[in-house]
């Protein structure tokens, strides 16, 4: 720009912002050569008007979609208030979210975080602190499952078992295992006297949208049961609403000690929690843990009214309504590339033949967001207020890439 002639200016918006983030942007993302600016329910658009139908959701977080009259009067109303407190003071959505995810829960007690993974950092450091003070100093393991995805952080990555993304960052925090998901018998080989907690998501999500089986969640609770180790629930990507009941636990009826929550809780602002037992909670004394920014008003309001509006009856019955026909719709393409088709509620995946990367990118020329879970797998977790039109919708618009693809 600076070397640029008065009036001849032609660079456009698009092209100014991805010069700008390939040169002052640490390249850990490899992003679609669009700039989004907008959006509005299921729809968002770029810098040049335009429009993608989103199964992305950025992730599994805009739960409401984009543009809910609710969340931005909440937020406009939070921002006139106190912005931030820390967490040496009281404040009233804090305390209020908290009772809210409680009464809707098995946990008693919260404590708020700002990410996915710093709510599993600490729920590694809860479950250690409980073992601790039972003087079971023996007790230090944290027993994980091939597939997981826990987070980018030291602990929460020695918990991600992808060479890819621990290889290079080693050493990671030790004290771990890693036993087969959804094999009961490499599960009991790893949980033993010296575990302190296993965790799990009852639906892996970046690992490939994989479900749980019942009788390994049930396993899972026995084994830590007979070993005194805490099970812990991530559900950062699958709880809230995503798979048609408030919570995944509830379609197990297996209760965890712990139950790590984030991504879609406050429909877009950053923030994490950790729900627990009693039994948990009262190991944790002041000092123990902290965070300056967790829970703060602003976001603590905004939770409270995602939790208000999802956990309801009728909210949760469209998730699982729209998510089975999302299936339904899937299960009908006939095409040599798909393998399977899984999930449950609005998470959902399509296991294929070949690397899906070509299929997101040709997504965006379709007015799609696409995103993988691993190679194979095309993943859709759109946010929860998706209707059976905006299904009929992508698959009109996937069916002709899928051909182009087959060739
Ligand atoms: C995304 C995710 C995390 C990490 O969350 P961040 O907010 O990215 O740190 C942890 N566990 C699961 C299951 C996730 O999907």
């Amino acid at each position: 720009m600076k070397e640029m002639k008065e009036g001849i200016v032609t660079i456009n918006l698009r092209e100014q912002i991805i010069q700008q983030e390939q040169q002052h942007v640490v390249q850990s993302y490899r992003r679609p050569p669009f700039v989004l600016t907008n959006g509005e329910g299921m729809t968002v658009y770029d810098s040049d008007g335009n429009a993608y139908l989103d199964w992305v959701a950025g992730i599994a977080v805009n739960s409401l979609g984009y543009g809910d009259s609710e969340i931005i009067e909440a937020i406009q109303q939070a921002a006139t208030g106190l912005l931030h407190t820390s967490n040496l003071y009281h404040t009233a959505p804090h305390a209020q979210l908290a009772t809210q995810l409680c009464e809707h829960s098995f946990a008693d007690r919260v404590f708020f975080c700002n990410s996915g993974a710093e709510a599993n950092e600490g729920a590694i450091k809860f479950s250690r602190k409980v073992a601790y003070m039972n003087e079971r100093h023996d007790k230090r393991e944290i027993v994980a499952f091939t597939g997981a995805f826990h987070g980018r952080t030291m602990g929460a990555l020695a918990l991600t078992p992808r060479e890819k993304y621990q290889k290079p960052f080693a050493p990671l925090m030790g004290g771990t295992a890693i036993a087969e998901f959804n094999n009961i018998d490499s599960a009991r080989v790893a949980i033993g006297e010296q575990t302190a907690a296993v965790i799990v998501e009852p639906i892996q999500g970046e690992g490939g949208i994989n479900v749980a089986d019942q009788a390994f969640l049930q396993a899972l609770r026995d084994l830590c049961d007979e070993h005194d180790a805490l099970l812990i629930f991530d559900e950062i990507q699958c709880g809230v609403g995503r798979t048609g009941t408030l919570w995944a636990y509830e379609h197990y009826e297996v209760i965890p000690d712990i139950l790590t929550v984030a991504k879609p809780l406050a429909a877009g602002l950053p923030i994490g929690a950790i729900l627990m037992t009693e039994k948990v909670a009262s190991a944790i004394q002041p000092g123990d843990h902290g965070s300056t920014f967790a829970g703060g008003p602003l976001v603590t309001s905004v939770a409270g009214v995602v939790l208000n509006r999802v956990r309801q009856p009728s909210f949760l019955e469209h998730v699982a309504e729209v998510g089975d026909y999302l299936i339904e719709r899937l299960s009908e393409i006939n095409s040599p590339l798909i393998k399977a088709v899984r999930g449950r509620g609005l998470i959902v995946a399509v296991e294929m033949t070949v690397d899906v990367s070509g299929i997101v990118n040709a997504g965006y020329e379709h007015g799609l967001l696409l995103v993988n879970a691993g190679p194979n797998v095309l993943r859709f977790v759109p946010p929860l207020i998706a209707e059976k039109h905006h299904v009929d919708t992508m698959i009109e618009r996937l069916l002709p890439i899928l051909q182009q693809v087959e060739g």
